[in-house]
């Protein structure tokens, strides 16, 4: 099915590796110039690029930017007005995770997790869409978890972080909600990244048992039992981007395999 994204300018965050990967590729493979950003090595990175664009006959473009300070999120969305002419889907997916009981979680942590993983999402909307508005078109989706949804404990500042970032999508949806800007959240269950990798290899080293059998305790409360891929939430964000998708909005969507069902 065609979703009429071709010649759109997206901007997706932290997709270097993971998720953000993941949606990258779909929105190119659908026709759309992609701005990722994200760390890693130079030369992959470079590769990453060379390889999306080579495939899909689309341009792609990679921003250094760290999200932690405001005034490179700024740039960041300045950037790729300036490369594509426009920011017409907004994907706010970088995000860090820090696991502590509360009395022991490192201030600095706190402020770096809340940074990346909420305020970021606000610096970029607020000054793409300006441009959106002016465009009279736009979609914004965030990647929130099913922890935006249901608490885990050691989690505080991701928990705090994905409910707010939920809090932010619904009231920019409604701010938005005539002007044909759709601002949605989506919220994964367990999909096997840098992210949730270090959580299985805790697992296996605390039981004693591989890495396959560390994954199977994780996904035992993820009612299909295995892990989501990259591709699949590249699928559903693409679709969120559609004009088929044009009533959705303000919405926390699982792709969880059913962990919110319980
Ligand atoms: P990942 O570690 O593979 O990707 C994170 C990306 O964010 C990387 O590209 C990284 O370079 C980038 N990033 C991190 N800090 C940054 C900073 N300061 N500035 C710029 N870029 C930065 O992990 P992932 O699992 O693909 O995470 C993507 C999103 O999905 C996150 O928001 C995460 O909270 C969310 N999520 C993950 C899972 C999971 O099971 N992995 C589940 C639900 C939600």
């Amino acid at each position: 099915m065609d979703l009429g994204l071709k010649g759109k300018a997206a901007l997706v965050t932290g997709a270097t590796s993971g998720m953000g990967l993941g949606i990258a590729k779909v929105l190119a493979e659908e026709g759309c110039n992609v701005m990722i950003t994200g760390f890693g090595e130079a030369k992959e990175i470079e590769r990453l690029k060379t390889e999306i664009a080579g495939k899909h006959g689309v341009k792609v473009l990679h921003d250094p930017v760290d999200l932690a300070h405001e005034d490179q999120v700024v740039q960041m969305v300045r950037n790729t007005e300036k490369a594509f002419g426009a920011v017409d889907i907004l994907v706010n997916n970088a995000g860090i995770q820090h696991v502590a009981l509360v009395e022991e979680f490192p201030v600095e942590r706190w402020d770096a997790l809340l940074a990346v993983n909420l305020t970021a999402a606000f610096h970029a909307i607020r000054t793409a869409m300006p441009g959106m508005k002016k465009r009279g078109w736009g979609r914004i989706i965030n990647n929130a978890s099913a922890s935006g949804l249901a608490a885990s404990p050691k989690k505080t500042a991701y928990t705090a972080a994905k409910f707010g970032l939920i809090g932010l999508t619904k009231s920019v949806a409604l701010e938005v909600a005539e002007n044909q800007i759709t601002c949605n959240a989506i919220c994964p269950g367990w999909v096997l990244t840098g992210m949730s990798r270090p959580q299985v290899e805790v697992i296996a080293q605390r039981e004693g048992v591989s890495f396959e059998q560390a994954s199977k305790i994780l996904l035992s409360s993820q009612p299909n039992k295995r892990f989501i891929t990259p591709e699949e939430i590249g699928r559903f964000v693409a679709y969120l981007c559609s004009e088929a998708a044009s009533p959705i909005t303000g919405a926390a969507l699982s792709i969880d395999g059913g962990i919110m069902a319980g």
